[in-house]
């Protein structure tokens, strides 16, 4: 590699979907290659496909770019000096160079029809042979060809692919060489003018001085037409960089049937940008030292290196992704995930909608508590609203269940009843309520003093001393922490939440009585 050359890379997408894992894998990789190096990461959407590119996919891939932190500086959106970005807006760039192609016999044009095509395709497919274009058109003569041109013939234009063999040194596969014989001249424009992927993105590489084409191994066989190209344009190819498929854990192309695969739906159901970013980059790359696994994306970039990216198959396993959100929603201290959880909980009925709520700022403060005691118990954050039982007092939602029950009166779970059947135990409890009936305002404080209070009375201590009072408070026989539960019991019950949050006081006379 040229060190001396600025690293460019480009992220190349098709607007004619939502952007999935491979993309956004792609899309990673050369952003990392590009902060490593301080390259340049650039956006280039390639919409040559009209009938199926669509606005609001590009819209929507940018908005998910941002949301992954995958920030571009040139290209779409941002601008540059090797504008415009967007294929559509560069039709007369390639067809300035189709023009010199065919001026130089290094392009021809093709006549045979759609038909004609499909017809060879089938014999060659039923004798087994690889489907490849018959050359017919490659040597008409030049009258035949003025004869179809006066006649209005449609005709696509070729490139008339040279003999010998075409290689090139892939950074992650190695040495890939095949013989051009088995290269069909590659079509360059439709016969509606319009350029194809493989013109346009050869033109667009080289002129946007592209060092390093870094996408999925789907574009192998493309890389050879575009070599083939970038000869008869007379341009240098940049290095390549084809990243394996990605498979589902049963071995199959990762697809829908697997789950989630749109960055939007993972967006939606409440991931983490870095747990999907530091996932992803694990897909077919790994650090050099062994072991760890938890990375930002700043100290991946630090290490980031195309030669230790694998050509096998990477594994996309949701389950490891689950983990690895799972991991990052436990770092991430509640009041910073309040801010994206709030939806959820909107959603649940649990808080008010945020515009509607006289005090937003306190709701979000009290969220992140509640979040802070519950989170241990999600995979995504959409699952918080249905973990929050303890707080709102519905039962704990089974297997990653997202929906919350409707409202009903506190229950007392068998257990929580259980652990209050001793009458040491119901001692202990009865005690603590007296106290917490005699008191203005608890909070962790006041329960501290509370617990010396009924460790003096009952001579309990411990968890009998502890069991019954979480049992009397929560109605349940676990969960977590009781100072910091007691405070948010407290906090929601004052802040007059849509869904009510009982006091202790109210939990305590509720529980205490089904005994
Ligand atoms: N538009 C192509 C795709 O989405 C880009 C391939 C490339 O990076 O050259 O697959």
């Amino acid at each position: 590699m040229d060190m001396q050359k600025p690293v460019r890379v480009r992220f190349a997408p098709s607007p004619t979907g939502f952007i999935h894992v491979g993309n956004v894998r792609t899309a990673l990789f050369n952003w990392l290659w590009a902060g490593r190096l301080g390259g340049t990461f650039m956006l280039r959407i390639e919409d040559t496909d009209a009938e199926r590119s669509e606005a609001r996919y590009e819209e929507q891939l940018m908005e998910d770019l941002r949301w992954l932190g995958l920030d571009w500086n040139e290209g779409v959106g941002r601008g540059g000096d090797c504008g415009p970005y967007r294929q559509s807006d560069r039709y007369g760039i390639y067809r300035e160079y189709a023009r010199r192609l065919l001026d130089e016999d290094k392009a021809y044009r093709c006549f045979c029809s759609a038909e004609e095509l499909d017809a060879v395709r089938q014999e060659q497919a039923a004798k087994k042979e690889t489907p490849l274009y018959s050359g017919k058109c490659r040597h008409l003569p030049q009258g035949e060809v003025d004869e179809k041109l006066r006649a209005g013939a449609p005709f696509t234009l070729r490139l008339r692919v040279r003999p010998g063999t075409v290689g090139f040194d892939d950074l992650v596969f190695g040495r890939v060489e095949i013989a051009t014989s088995m290269v069909s001249d590659p079509v360059l424009l439709r016969s509606d003018g319009s350029p194809t992927y493989n013109f346009c993105c050869v033109i667009d590489d080289a002129l946007m001085r592209i060092t390093h084409v870094i996408r999925g191994d789907g574009h192998l066989p493309n890389t050879h037409r575009q070599v083939l190209a970038y000869e008869a344009l007379g341009f240098a190819p940049p290095r390549f960089a084809h990243l394996s498929t990605i498979l589902g854990p049963d071995g199959q192309k990762l697809s829908k049937r697997h789950g989630a695969t749109s960055i939007e739906e993972f967006r939606r159901r409440g991931y983490l940008p870095e747990a999907l970013v530091n996932y992803l980059a694990l897909l077919g790359w790994s650090p050099a030292t062994d072991g760890e696994e938890i990375f930002s994306a700043d100290e991946i970039k630090a290490q980031f290196d195309l030669g230790r990216v694998v050509k096998s198959p990477a594994v996309f396993d949701p389950a490891k992704l689950d983990w690895m959100n799972r991991t990052y929603i436990n770092k991430t201290p509640g009041e910073v995930l309040a801010k994206t959880a709030r939806p959820y909980f909107e959603e649940a009925g649990l808080v008010a909608d945020a515009d509607a709520d006289p005090d937003p700022a306190a709701t979000d403060a009290w969220l992140g508590r509640v979040i802070d005691l519950v989170k241990t118990h999600v995979d995504h954050l959409d699952q918080l609203p249905a973990a929050s039982g303890v707080v709102y007092g519905f039962a704990d939602a089974a297997g990653g269940e997202t929906a919350v029950p409707p409202e009903a009166p506190l229950a007392l779970e068998d257990a929580a009843r259980a652990a209050l059947a001793p009458p040491e135990a119901r001692a202990v409890a009865e005690e603590f309520a007296r106290l917490a009936y005699g008191r203005e305002r608890l909070d962790s404080e006041s329960y501290r003093e509370m617990l010396g209070g009924v460790k003096a009375a009952t001579k309990q201590k411990g968890r009998n001393l502890y069991h019954p009072i979480r049992a009397a408070l929560t109605g349940r026989d676990s969960g977590p922490d009781l100072e910091r539960l007691i405070a948010v019991y407290e906090d929601g019950a004052r802040l007059g939440l849509p869904r009510k949050v009982a006091s202790c006081k109210e939990r305590l006379r509720a529980f205490l009585a089904m005994l």
